[in-house]
């Protein structure tokens, strides 16, 4: 070991990296990491934190209206000012990015700026220096992938989405996962135009059907226009924006196009096709339970090995990492299956567990509690934003295996409820917990009649 540089050479300094590095260092490893773009990588500059930053600023759009109702009058029409976010949202930025140089030093960690090449299985190249090192961690994150279509060097991706000179009057979001429909919220909200696009018949694949619907229509409800099982043909600049032009015939003016459309590993000119390093079928890095790939000494964690593309996923599997090759323990493996996860659409989704769907095939008789309602503060505001909260059973055991809600800060209510599905509480266990009243979420231990079996 002593014939190395160093015990652990990360590569990039995103969730997985940092948390792997300092981590490591604690236990008293020498640990260098390498960053060619920005400290705390995706989530923090282009992901989790600016986004959520722009769903806030987009939220006070229907406060402002909602206050109405409860007595508030503003003096005048409120009005948005693009540049006041997005040049605030760079100063937190910063601070973050300082934040997160501060941790990787106070650790002892060696942040090495530039971009990492694999030379071999145990040497890399950053800046013209050849380094070496015992194990070497792959923490490279996605990249965001644009389909290929007639003008489709006009469209922005989520990189670039934050920071846009202008305010878009009018905007188009490509796409049906979380980040195009999060993008389309944020849009709408602000005061855009906002159109989503997207191939198939329903966005957001994978979670529970009656969520994706009931999202649909609260979408819509805000004046958010979807145009389904439609793509994009082509793009043309045209005086005052872009002419798209979509396979069912519509023709739409916009702005600015955002393609949403998936995220690749960014493994382009990293050196490890020449260790012939073994792939997925979706061209991420395979790797075990102890996060080795097919040549042992390079570890991989995060998005770049095609699990769920979540920080607290790669934040758990650095110390999990960490564990089997720093601490010497063996640990249990990570549960994968109880993933809390939220979409920060307006209004919000969160799910943990299994969507109805999956449960039909994975306990047979279940049953369903749904309820879908007017929230109290709406009752005043005059909005007509409603809320779903639906629980899903296995009727043999009476586990609770699914929680889902579509409704104001349902993030932050799953993230309890989590807990509970995690630990494989039952129907009665929610039943016999007392609610906190006046909440919505206290419909969470009152539903007491199944909506169906
Ligand atoms: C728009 C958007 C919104 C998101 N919102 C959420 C959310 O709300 N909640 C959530 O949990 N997750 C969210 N995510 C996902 C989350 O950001 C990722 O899952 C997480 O960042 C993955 O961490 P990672 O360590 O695998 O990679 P990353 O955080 O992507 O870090 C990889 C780092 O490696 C660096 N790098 C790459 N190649 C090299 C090289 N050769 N040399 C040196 N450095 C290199 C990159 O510059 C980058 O800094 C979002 C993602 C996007 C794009």
């Amino acid at each position: 070991m002593a014939d190395f540089d160093f015990d652990l050479f990360v590569i990039g300094a995103g969730s997985g990296g940092v948390r792997a590095a300092r981590t490591a260092a604690v236990t008293g490893a020498r640990v260098a990491v390498a960053e060619d773009r920005y400290l705390g990588g995706t989530c923090v500059n282009v992901g989790c934190v600016p986004k959520k930053l722009y769903s806030y600023a987009a939220h006070f759009h229907e406060a402002f209206e909602d206050a109405g109702g409860f007595g508030w009058h503003l003096p005048e029409a409120p009005h948005f000012e693009w540049a006041t976010l997005r040049d605030n949202k760079i100063g937190e930025i910063k601070r973050l990015n300082e934040i997160y140089a501060g941790l990787l030093d106070s650790a002892g960690v060696r942040l090495i700026n530039g971009r990492a090449h694999v030379l071999d299985a145990h040497h890399v190249s950053v800046n013209d220096e050849t380094l070496s090192a015992e194990k070497i961690l792959v923490a490279v994150g996605g990249w965001p992938w644009v389909p290929d279509f007639p003008g489709n060097e006009h469209v922005v991706d989520s990189n670039r989405i934050f920071d846009l000179e202008r305010f878009p009057e009018r905007f188009l979001v490509l796409g049906g996962g979380y980040i195009a429909v999060e993008f389309a919220s944020i849009f709408n909200g602000l005061g855009s135009e906002t159109h989503l696009v997207y191939r198939r018949e329903l966005f957001l694949r994978g979670f529970d059907q009656q969520v994706r619907e009931f999202a649909r229509d609260e979408m819509a409800k805000k004046g958010l226009q979807l145009h389904f099982e439609a793509n994009i043909v082509s793009i043309e600049k045209v005086e005052g924006g872009l002419r798209v032009s979509l396979t069912n015939g519509e023709q739409l003016e916009v702005d600015t196009v955002l393609a949403a459309t998936g995220r690749r590993p960014n493994l382009a000119g990293l050196g490890l096709d020449r260790l012939d390093i073994a792939l997925t079928d979706t061209g991420h890095l395979r790797v075990n339970e102890r996060f080795e790939t097919s040549v042992p000494s390079i570890l991989a964690l995060g998005d770049v090995t095609g699990g769920p593309e979540l920080t607290p996923v790669a934040l758990a599997e650095a110390m999990q990492l960490v564990k089997h090759h720093f601490e010497k323990t063996q640990p249990a493996p990570l549960d994968y299956r109880h993933i809390p996860t939220a979409v920060f659409c307006h209004p919000n989704i969160a799910s943990v567990g299994l969507s109805e769907e999956q449960a039909r095939v994975a306990c047979g008789e279940i049953r369903v509690y749904a309820t879908d309602f007017r929230p109290m503060k709406h009752t005043l505001s005059g909005s007509r934003e409603r809320c779903l909260m639906k629980l899903v059973v296995d009727d043999a055991s009476d586990v609770v295996v699914g929680a889902h809600m579509v409704g104001e800060e349902a993030g932050e209510l799953i993230q309890g409820i989590a807990v509970a599905v995690r630990a494989g509480l039952t129907k009665a266990d929610f039943d016999a917990t007392v609610g906190i009243h006046p909440t919505s979420a206290e419909e969470f231990v009152t539903l007491r009649t199944p909506t169906r079996r």
